[in-house]
């Protein structure tokens, strides 16, 4: 077998290895079924159990009450940037957006299509560098929108935002920091999550929604685009994407044996502290989220020369370390650090930024 790296990619992302063992084996045979997990149909009794406990089991780990629909959708995070307003925000209305970084811009881009938008804050002055501690609501929102964690910029909220109006309802774009800690799903009216860096494979999205928002949801749309279709078809309206399904399962039971949500969460601290502890004392490198802003998933830093980034990112690509290098909007580094990423990894990369700033 290869010998695996470490891959820091922000997305699709690293997974766990006893999980990619075992649906390699189940390639070719779903159990003792003869027949493999990507060939089963989703009406079939095998498929149906792997589809009923990979919702369970999300149920499970994260608490998630029965007022609440599980979905297991198409069409990433970004078909939730505007399926969350077709559904949701009538056109008289105006649902607020919090705006700190490229992908809650790209939401609210799609908001702006459907009824009224109001930005409650934003932190694009400091090239989102930071999470703004205050918001401006609008008087009556129908939803107020969020980020909890900014994948390209390295920043993430530590809780919900402060001051939501009664009016609203919480919607939160989770992709990249979805159960990598409790969450509180009570707070939120629809919660939405593309798998691929915490959960599982790129070709699923996990939506959370409160059932009585699914109900009073707009009526005039496409089939496919109404939650109800899925919510009344228990995500099988038509073909799911099967084997993300099947993967998210064995993720949800990787989480559950390693101790659940808390769990998670107590690792992802540990993981990034010792990230930005070395960060902290560097006199190479340094963190670009503002302290108190850093995300625990994805830890961005610069040297502040371009040719010393380019330099850092080459050598580490050849010593083992991949996809290392910051998105072009902030430069420099990037390394997402999401559940599945192995501690022993980012031990590994601190010891390689020592070693290279001790040569540099
Ligand atoms: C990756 C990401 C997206 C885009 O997800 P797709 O599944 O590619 O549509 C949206 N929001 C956040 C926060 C992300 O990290």
């Amino acid at each position: 077998m290869t010998r695996r790296i470490w891959n820091f990619s922000a997305g699709p992302a690293v997974l766990p290895e006893t999980v990619l063992a075992e649906a390699g084996e189940n390639l070719l045979s779903l159990g003792n079924t003869g027949i493999g997990i990507c060939e089963h149909s989703h009406r079939g009794k095998a498929f149906m159990a792997v589809a009923a406990e990979a919702e369970a089991l999300c149920r499970e780990l994260a608490g998630i009450p029965d007022e609440y629909a599980v979905l297991f959708l198409q069409g990433g995070a970004s078909l939730q940037f505007s399926m969350v307003p077709q559904n949701l925000l009538p056109a008289d209305r105006t649902a607020d957006y919090l705006i700190t970084g490229a992908w809650a811009e790209k939401a609210l881009k799609e908001a702006k299509a459907i009824g009224g938008t109001h930005v409650a804050c934003s932190s694009k002055d400091a090239n989102f560098n930071y999470i703004p501690d205050n918001c401006a609501y609008s008087e009556k929102p129908v939803y107020v929108h969020f980020t909890s964690n900014n994948t390209i910029f390295g920043t993430q909220f530590t809780t919900e935002p402060a001051g939501v109006p009664d009016t609203a309802f919480l919607v939160c774009d989770a992709s990249s920091d979805i159960f990598s800690r409790p969450i509180d799903i009570r707070r939120y009216g629809l919660i939405y999550a593309g798998a691929q860096k915490n959960l599982g494979p790129s070709g699923v999205t996990l939506v959370i929604v409160r059932k009585d928002l699914v109900e009073s949801g707009n009526r005039n749309l496409a089939t496919m685009l109404q939650y109800r279709t899925h919510a009344d078809n228990e995500s099988m309206y038509n073909t799911p994407p099967t084997f993300g399904i099947y993967l998210m399962l064995l993720v949800f039971r990787w989480m559950k044996a390693n101790g659940g949500l808390a769990s998670m969460e107590t690792r992802n601290r540990v993981k990034a502290a010792k990230l930005y502890d070395y960060l902290k004392q560097s006199s190479l490198f340094k963190s670009t989220a503002k302290p108190g802003s850093g995300s625990l998933m994805n830890v961005t830093f610069v040297t502040g020369s371009e040719d010393k980034d380019n330099a850092f990112v080459k050598a580490a690509e050849a010593n083992g370390f991949s996809g290392l290098k910051g998105h072009r909007s902030v430069g420099g580094m990037r390394a997402s650090i999401y559940n599945a990423f192995p501690p022993e990894g980012v031990d590994a990369l601190v010891e390689f930024m020592k070693d290279f700033e001790a040569s540099a």
